[in-house]
C-alpha cells in the first residue's frame, strides 16, 4: 500500500487551488480507472482531490444552439439524456457502446476524456514503457501489438486511444472547457488529445493542474444520418480494435458534409480532413465510401499482430457510412449500397 493524502474540493476555484499548489495531485471523478491505476501502481498521486461534489453536472443549452456538458455528468445519464438522444445519438451510441452499466453509471465526461491507454505494458510495472517511464524503451513494438496502433505511432509508443466517447466527440467538433489559476480557455476536441511523437507520457495537452469543467457540443448533430460502429472481440465489455463515428448531411442522394473518426486506430481520435474532403459533393454509395476509407488508411503501418486492423478499418468505414446513407445507424437494411 502506498499512501497517499485525501482532499475533497469545496468549489472549481478551490480545486484549481489545491493542484496548483501539489504537482503530485491527482483530481478523482468516478475513479474507474484512476482507483486502477493507483491499485496497479502505475499511478502513484501524493494527494488525491475528489471533484465529485463540484457543480459540474448539469446539461445546458447554449446560446449559439449547441449543448453544453458539465465534467461531471455521469456517462449513462449523458447517453440516455433526451437532449443527446435526439440531437446527438451518435454520442448516446458511443457511449452505450463503452464499459458496463456499472461503469458508465460511474464514469464521468471529464475522466473519460483522460483515460489512459489499455496498453498491456503500461500496466504492467514489470515491462519497459515509455508512457510510464519515459525512456524506458516500449515493450509493444516487438511485442504483442494486437489491440495497438496502425495510424501516427512513433518509434516511442504505439499505444491506442480506448474511448468510445471521444470518437464520437472528435466527429461532432466539440469544445473542451478547462480551468486554470488565471482563468478558462477552450480548446477544440481535434487539439485535446496528442500523439505519441517522442513524448507518449504525455496524451493531452492539458497543463499539470488544469481541471475540465465541461464539453461544449456545437449545434449540428448529423441526427438523421449517423453510425458509431465499434468493432470489438466481445460484443459487450470490450475496448474496440477499430470503431468509427460517421455523420453524413445529405441532400438526395448526394453528400454536402461528411464527417470520420476512428477509433482503436491511434493515440487520439482520428480525423482525416482530405477523406472527409472526398465525400462532399458526391453520390453517397460504395464507391465513394471506398475511396474515403482508402485515403484514410493510405499511411496505415501493421505490426505483427495487428496488420488486419487495417483492412478491418476500411470495412468498418464503409459500413459505417452505407449505414449512415441509409439512416439505419446500428441495423442492417433492406436497402442496399451500390
Ligand atoms: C473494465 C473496464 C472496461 C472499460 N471499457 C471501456 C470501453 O469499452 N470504452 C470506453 O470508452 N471506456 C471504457 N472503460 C473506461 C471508462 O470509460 C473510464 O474508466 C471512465 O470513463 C473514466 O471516468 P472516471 O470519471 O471514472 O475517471 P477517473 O478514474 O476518476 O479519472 C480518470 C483521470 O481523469 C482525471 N480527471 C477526472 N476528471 C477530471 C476533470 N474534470 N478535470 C481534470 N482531470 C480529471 C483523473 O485525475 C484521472 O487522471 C472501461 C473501464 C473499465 C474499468
Ligand atoms: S505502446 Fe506505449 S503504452 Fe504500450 S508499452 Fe509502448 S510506450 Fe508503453
Amino acid at each position: 500500500m502506498i499512501n497517499f493524502r485525501y482532499a475533497r474540493a469545496n468549489d472549481v476555484a478551490d480545486a484549481i487551488r489545491q493542484a496548483a499548489g501539489d504537482a503530485n495531485a491527482k483530481f478523482i471523478a468516478g475513479g474507474t480507472n484512476l482507483i486502477d491505476l493507483m491499485k496497479m501502481d502505475v499511478e502513484r498521486p501524493v494527494t488525491v482531490i475528489d471533484i465529485t461534489r463540484l457543480p459540474l453536472t448539469q446539461l445546458q443549452n447554449t446560446a449559439g444552439g449547441g449543448l453544453r456538458i458539465g465534467a461531471l455528468v455521469r456517462n449513462t445519464d449523458l447517453a440516455y439524456h433526451p437532449c443527446v438522444e435526439e440531437r446527438y445519438p451518435v454520442l448516446s451510441s458511443a457511449i452505450m457502446a463503452g464499459a458496463s452499466q456499472q461503469l458508465r453509471n460511474m464514469a464521468s465526461t471529464g475522466g473519460n476524456l483522460l483515460q489512459r491507454t489499455r496498453c498491456h505494458y503500461f500496466y504492467d510495472i514489470a515491462t519497459a514503457c515509455n508512457k510510464r517511464e519515459p525512456g524506458s524503451g516500449c515493450s509493444a513494438i516487438e511485442g504483442h501489438n494486437r489491440m495497438h496502433a496502425i495510424l501516427g505511432a512513433s518509434e516511442a509508443c504505439i499505444a491506442t486511444h480506448p474511448s468510445d466517447m471521444c470518437v464520437a466527440l472528435a466527429m461532432l467538433e466539440a469544445k473542451v472547457h478547462v480551468g486554470n489559476t488565471s482563468g478558462d480557455r477552450v480548446v477544440p476536441f481535434a487539439e485535446f488529445h496528442r500523439l505519441p511523437g517522442a513524448t507518449p507520457q504525455r496524451d493531452t495537452n492539458l497543463d499539470a493542474g488544469e481541471i475540465i469543467t465541461a464539453v461544449e457540443l456545437p449545434p449540428k448533430g448529423f441526427a438523421a444520418n449517423y453510425t458509431y460502429l465499434k468493432i470489438r472481440d466481445r460484443l459487450s465489455f470490450a475496448f474496440a480494435l477499430v470503431s468509427a463515428a460517421v455523420g453524413l448531411e445529405l441532400d438526395g442522394d448526394i453528400i454536402k458534409e461528411g464527417r470520420l473518426a476512428l477509433g482503436g486506430v491511434a493515440h487520439k481520435p482520428w480525423r482525416d480532413p482530405e477523406a472527409e474532403a472526398a465525400l462532399c459533393g458526391r453520390p453517397a454509395n460504395l464507391a465513394t465510401f471506398t475511396r474515403a476509407a482508402n485515403i484514410v488508411l493510405r499511411d496505415a503501418r501493421g505490426y505483427a499482430h495487428n496488420a488486419f486492423k487495417i483492412d478491418l478499418a476500411r470495412r468498418c468505414i464503409v459500413r459505417a457510412l452505407s449505414q449512415a446513407a441509409r439512416g439505419t445507424p446500428q441495423s442492417q437494411s433492406s436497402k442496399k449500397i451500390v
